[in-house]
């Protein structure tokens, strides 16, 4: 049987737009191909788990409007549980306007819309999801108090916790207590410890101040190079694998995904890792956030004709 996982987060229209370079205040400049996708790390990392084979159930709020409708139909589409994907009278839907330049730099304004109205009510409405769940999967791009308020309820229901730190906030000590297993990336594990992660040495001090306080597991992304794991018992690096990288946009949601259902269908940690590092490897030689989300068959394809990177 699939394993249940709730994922709680936002849900984008990404607006992309390819131009030579980033335009300047005041400056129009005349662009390329435009490209509408859906996007926000919550729809992405639901995606990503139920193309690996999780029954995901997503909580999230979005607009009343076509881009809200076209995101629900797309989550029905992927087999996603949307009974918990709020619909709000007064606001968009969240957008991303993203500018891509020829030199592969971007320039994104979000505007959140709908997501920032993802209350702690709507959380304790959508509690009996809870119930039995494997996981908890969530991000930081929903309001915090919602966060901490979910976290709680899945604590108190003994489902595990995975937060994945994204964009990087502040975090109270009340919910870090929570939470099973965080999974910042390099970026992000820097911003929430203090220690500036650039390789195994210092990812492995950034890990030990953020299990000091409170975190049962710490997983830090590492892009190529894979993901450095600390727990109670130790800590490693888990190679990546090497692959042609086309579009690293959602790696991190991908590898999110598949670590959450990988965990929940008991597979051991370092191997639900490597899992997650070959599901996040497919999806970088691919291009856009949720189009580059690997199915199930795909994943163990790659798995059987790959070897991680030598250490
Ligand atoms: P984020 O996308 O959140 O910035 P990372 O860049 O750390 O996070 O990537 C997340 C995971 O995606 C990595 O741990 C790794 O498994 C995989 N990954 C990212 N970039 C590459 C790459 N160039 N080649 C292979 N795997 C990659």
């Amino acid at each position: 049987m699939k394993p249940r996982i709730v994922v709680l987060g936002s849900s984008n229209t990404d607006m992309i737009v390819n131009v030579p370079r980033i335009p300047r205040p005041g400056e129009t400049v005349l662009g390329g191909q435009f490209l509408m996708a859906a996007g926000g790390k919550g729809a992405n990392q639901a995606v990503a788990a139920a193309r690996v084979g999780g029954n995901v159930t997503f909580i999230a709020r979005v607009g009343d409007d076509m881009f809200g409708r076209r995101a629900i139909e797309a989550f029905q589409k992927e087999g996603i549980h949307v009974d918990f994907v709020l619909r709000d009278a007064d606001r968009p839907s969240g957008v991303a306007l993203i500018f891509v330049a020829a030199d592969g730099q971007n320039s994104i304004a979000v505007s959140p819309g709908a997501n920032a109205r993802l209350t702690r009510l709507d959380v304790r409405r959508a509690a009996s999801v809870l119930d039995g769940a494997s996981a908890l999967l969530m991000q930081l791009e929903t309001p915090l108090d919602t966060v901490v308020a979910a976290a709680e309820l899945a604590a108190a229901r003994h489902v595990p916790v995975i937060l994945n730190p994204a964009p990087a906030r502040s975090l109270p000590r009340s919910l870090l207590r929570r939470v099973g297993l965080l999974t910042p990336n390099q970026a992000e594990a820097s911003a929430l410890s203090g220690v500036e992660v650039r390789d195994t040495h210092s990812a492995a001090r950034a890990a030990g101040k953020l299990q000091a306080r409170g975190v049962g597991t710490v997983i830090i992304t590492l892009g190529a190079k894979g993901a450095f794991v600390a727990d109670g018992k130790g800590q490693q690096l888990v190679t990546g694998f090497k692959v042609r990288a086309v579009d690293t946009t959602a790696a991190g949601d991908v590898f999110n995904g598949a670590l959450a259902v990988a965990l929940a269908e008991g597979k051991p940690l370092l191997e639900a890792v490597r899992f997650a590092n070959a599901a996040a490897a497919l999806s970088v030689t691919r291009l856009g956030a949720q189009p580059s989300a690997p199915t199930r068959a795909e994943v163990e394809r790659f798995l059987k004709t790959h070897s991680p990177i030598a250490g």
